[in-house]
C-alpha cells in the first residue's frame, strides 16, 4: 500500500497534475482509486456533473468519471481530457458484455485525448473468468495503434487487492519521466 502512495507522489508529487480515472459503471474506479489513495488525507469535491468526482491528492487532481456513452455528455468531455497529462481506462475484464462500449469509449479517446498518455488497467484479473490483457488489447485492436502518436499501456491488475497496479504506475513514471 505504501508502495503505491510513494510511487505515485515520485511521479505526481511536485507540479499540478491531471489525472482522468474513466471507465464504464462497474469497472472497478472508485476501487482503484481507493487503493491509490488509502491512508492520505482526501479532499473531495462535490461532483461536478452527476458522474464526475474530483479528488484532490497533494497538487494532483484525479477526474473520476463513470461513462455512460450519453451523447450530451459526450460535448463536454473535452473540458475534462484538455491538459490531462494521463488518462487511467479501468475495464472490468469479466465483463464481455460491455466490451463493445468499452471500444467504443476507447475510439473515443483515441481522437480526443491524443496528448495524454494512456494507461489501461484490466481489472478484475483475480476473477476466473477474466479475459486477458492479450484478448483485451485484440479487442481493442490496440496493436494497430502501434505507430500512432497516441501512448497507451495495458497492465492486468486487480484493484480490490492493489495486485499489479505498482507495475501500471510504473509505466506512468517511465513516460513521465521521458517526457
Ligand atoms: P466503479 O463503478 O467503476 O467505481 O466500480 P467499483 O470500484 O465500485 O467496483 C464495482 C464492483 O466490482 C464492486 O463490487 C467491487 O468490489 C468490485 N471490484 C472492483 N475491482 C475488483 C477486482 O479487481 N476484483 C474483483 N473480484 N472485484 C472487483
Amino acid at each position: 500500500m505504501g508502495q503505491l502512495i510513494s510511487k505515485l507522489m515520485s511521479i505526481f508529487g511536485k507540479q499540478e497534475h491531471k489525472v482522468i480515472i474513466v471507465g464504464l459503471d462497474n469497472a472497478g474506479k472508485t476501487s482503484l482509486l481507493y487503493q491509490f489513495l488509502t491512508n492520505e488525507v482526501v479532499h473531495t469535491c462535490p461532483t461536478v456533473r452527476s458522474n464526475v468526482e474530483k479528488t484532490v491528492l497533494q497538487k494532483t487532481h484525479f477526474f473520476m468519471w463513470d461513462i455512460g456513452g450519453e451523447e450530451a455528455l459526450r460535448s463536454a468531455w473535452n473540458t475534462y481530457y484538455s491538459n490531462a497529462e494521463f488518462i487511467i481506462l479501468v475495464i472490468d475484464s469479466t465483463d464481455r458484455d460491455q466490451l463493445l462500449a468499452t471500444v467504443e469509449l476507447y475510439k473515443m479517446l483515441a481522437h480526443e485525448a491524443l496528448d495524454a498518455s494512456v494507461l489501461i488497467f484490466a481489472n478484475k484479473q483475480d476473477m476466473k473468468d477474466s479475459m486477458t490483457t492479450m484478448e483485451i488489447s485484440q479487442f481493442l485492436t490496440l496493436s494497430a495503434m502501434k505507430d500512432h502518436p497516441w501512448h497507451w499501456h495495458i497492465q492486468g491488475c486487480c484493484a480490490l487487492t492493489g495486485e499489479r497496479l505498482p507495475a501500471g504506475l510504473q509505466w506512468m513514471q517511465s513516460w513521465a519521466t521521458v517526457n
